[in-house]
């Protein structure tokens, strides 16, 4: 058997080697190694894949957020809502432009920011929501969106976890997560869905106003060389990412598929058994499983840990601090949270190797071990 990862990005590589390398030495030899013709390319694939209006690359992630967040002219003090269970580059840039991060509790079941929890929150100082489609599956962007409508607010997707996912609405309507809000985000963190070798990331718009501005405050502010109108940053995907990504683009749904069949295989073994909470699709969306992640009931999870790394399985924490509770925030500690799910979820969830290349014998051996224990 091979070695058991929580990711496996080297075997998904060696399948696509030819073609990765080739992309990767048609850039060398252009010689564009920025906003190369690769560049362009990704994109415009990106963009219909998503069927997004507008797609703007830039260097990672967290950067996505942030010139989201600096294209709403939000002021200090104003306040962003984000749930707390979430990676800290959601909440962290809000702290950093100097907006107010209000934490709000998830669903027990799909680990989504809650509609009702939102609505709670909202203050006469509010002014954007930013939903995280966490580990995979979309929150629901319907209800939300509707939120947001009421109260002319601006909805940022988090979609570093569930590039595409595809979210159904009640009458129907298929769209992909990332391309409902006002705005969406995603990463190309190795790791992530869709990873690029290094770095990378995408900002998703329908709507052109902002598309522009996003483009120019990821680009320092110009639109026109050396005229720059507003305060930006540098954040660009450079070409060798891109040409690596256009190639990974082309197997995205497979990659997505093999992530679901695993997930299928870890559901199927674990059905029924009474420590462990397998995980929970919403009704609205498909999951992608960027984390295959269980909750465990009267068990102990440090043990489950150890019991696994013993026999060469690896298992993490995703996160094992919620947002609320982080140092970094300690100066907006003003508000006592009571985010009861968030903490609940803190305590159980563990998360089980998840990537696209994962053989039925190596999933056989993780979850015959992970039964072992939760006997
Ligand atoms: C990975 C991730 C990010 C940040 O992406 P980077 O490319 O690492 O900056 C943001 N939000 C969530 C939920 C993530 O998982």
């Amino acid at each position: 058997m091979r070695p058991i990862q929580m990711v496996d990005t080297k075997t998904q590589y060696l399948k696509i080697k030819d073609e990765v390398d080739a992309a990767i030495k048609e850039v060398l030899d252009s010689a564009a190694y920025i906003n190369g013709k690769a560049v362009s390319e990704f994109t415009g694939a990106l963009n219909t894949y998503m069927g997004s209006g507008h797609t703007i690359p830039c260097a990672n992630g967290t950067d996505a957020l942030q010139i989201a967040m600096m294209a709403l002219d939000l002021q200090p003090g104003d306040e962003v809502i984000t749930p707390s269970f979430t990676y800290i580059a959601t909440t962290e840039v809000v702290a950093l432009l100097k907006l107010k991060p209000v934490f709000v509790d998830v669903d027990k079941h799909t680990f989504c920011m809650s509609p009702e929890a939102v609505r709670k929150a909202i203050t006469p100082k509010t002014k954007a929501i930013v939903p995280v489609h966490l580990y995979g599956q979309a929150a629901p962007m319907e209800e939300i969106m509707q939120i947001a409508k009421e109260y002319s607010l601006w909805v940022i997707e988090d979609n570093a976890q569930a590039i595409g996912c595809d979210y159904t609405f009640k009458d129907g309507t298929k769209k992909k997560g990332g391309t409902i809000g006002h705005i969406g985000c995603t990463s190309f963190y190795p790791s992530k869905n869709l990873g690029a070798f290094g770095d990378g990331g995408a900002i998703f718009t329908n709507d052109d106003a902002l598309a522009a501005k996003m483009k120019m405050i990821a680009n320092h502010g110009q639109s026109k060389r050396y005229y720059h109108d507003l305060v930006g940053c540098n954040s660009r995907l450079d070409s060798i990412q891109a040409a690596i990504l256009n190639v990974k683009l082309k197997n995205l749904d497979a990659y997505l598929a093999a992530r679901q069949n695993a997930a299928a295989f870890y559901n199927k073994a674990f059905a029924g058994n009474k420590h462990i909470t397998t995980p929970t699709s919403g009704k609205y969306t498909n999951h992608v499983f960027h984390q295959y992640t269980i909750v465990l009931n009267d068990i102990s999870r440090d043990g489950l840990n150890v019991h696994l790394a013993e026999k060469k399985i690896p298992s993490m924490i995703y996160y094992p601090v919620p947002g609320h509770k982080q140092k970094m925030f300690a100066s907006f500690g003003e508000v006592r949270y009571d985010l009861p799910v968030t903490e609940w979820l803190t305590e159980r969830v563990i998360s089980l190797p998840m990537h696209t290349e994962l053989d039925e014998e190596q999933l056989n051996y993780i979850s015959s071990e992970v039964l072992n224990y939760c006997k």
